[in-house]
């Protein structure tokens, strides 16, 4: 079986990937591997911080490695909060901050249409892959349910009427962008071996 890093120290996210493909990979974190690096998000794009986080543990740690990163896209806002989602209202990120700097933006505003798009950028040896999943939706005026994160309570997926903070875990990991992308790099994996 062979070793396959995902850059990621987030148990939920590391578990679901384990419970996958864990008969065909030894999926590893970074604490893992002893990489208890800060490592520099600095690309204008989400699909650029996944390559340098991918990058980061395959060139200075020696092991094939997948990374996600994510961005919620707000039409009327010029595809804004995008690749600075998690810091949106400032340092230090706040995901409550975040909510009401949105929705202060969206104040009045009609055109409510939203996305969160998910880039994973895969390196084996020297070959590199970028996947990508998109979930369509709208930014509700306040927020709704209880679970989830970030900008959860306040998204509503297409063709559902639940924000995703008003969804079990597997609801919202059937249809998201993290759950779409997730499934395309395990397609790959799979037909890989
Ligand atoms: P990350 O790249 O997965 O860390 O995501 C960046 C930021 O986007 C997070 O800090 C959250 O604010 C937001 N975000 C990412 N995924 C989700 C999600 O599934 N629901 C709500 N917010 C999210």
């Amino acid at each position: 079986m062979s070793d396959l890093v995902f850059a990621t120290n987030n148990k939920h996210k590391l578990e679901e990937m384990r419970a996958i493909i864990g008969d065909k990979y030894k999926v590893l974190s970074l604490s893992d591997i002893g990489c208890h690096d800060d490592i520099p998000e600095t690309a204008d794009t989400i699909e650029g911080n996944a390559v340098i986080k991918a990058k980061w543990v395959a060139q200075r740690y020696g092991y094939d490695c997948f990374a996600d990163d994510t961005a919620l896209e707000v039409e009327a806002l010029g595809g804004e909060p995008g690749v600075y989602s998690a810091r949106y209202a400032g340092e230090p990120a706040d995901s409550e901050r975040n909510i009401d700097k949105l929705l202060n933006r969206l104040d009045g505003v009609t055109d409510r249409k939203a996305r969160f798009r998910t880039a994973i950028a895969l390196i084996q040896g020297d070959k590199l892959k970028l996947f990508e999943g998109i979930c369509p939706g709208e930014i509700i005026a306040e927020r709704r349910g209880s679970a989830g994160f970030g900008y959860d309570k306040v998204f509503v997926p297409e063709g559902f009427d639940r924000s995703f903070a008003e969804m079990t875990d597997a609801e919202k990991n059937a249809i998201s962008h993290r759950g779409r992308a997730t499934a395309l790099l395990i397609d790959y994996l799979k037909r890989e071996l």
